[in-house]
């Protein structure tokens, strides 16, 4: 296990998460380091959406097509997150109401 020391930042404050823990990095995990602070992320898209997220005016120009590129792919996610979301409760709600119908009567 390879050890990383977390950096101060108020994400963590406001989640009332220690930000000098330290955090386990299991032995050949790839991971991604902010170039402006040194914190270390399990996937690169999560950095680049910290990099712009947090050092909007430190990055260049191929970083914020890095974070720009990172933020829609999330967004994507997001969307389709919803979508499912809202297909499971239409789907529970009919079926909810197809057994009241049926067994409920
Ligand atoms: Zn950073």
């Amino acid at each position: 296990m390879t050890d990383a020391r977390s950096s101060p930042d108020t994400e963590s404050d406001t989640l009332g998460i220690d930000p000098a823990s330290e955090v386990q990095i299991p032995d050949g995990a790839e991971t991604y380091a902010c170039d402006h602070c040194g914190r270390v992320f399990a996937r690169e898209r999560y950095r680049d959406l910290h990099r712009g997220r947090e050092h909007p005016a430190a990055v260049d120009e191929s970083e914020a097509d890095a974070y720009r590129a990172a933020a829609q792919s999330e967004w994507d996610d997001l969307r389709r997150y919803r979508y499912v979301a809202l297909g499971t409760l239409v789907v529970l709600y009919f079926g909810f109401l197809l057994a009241y119908a049926f067994v409920g009567a």
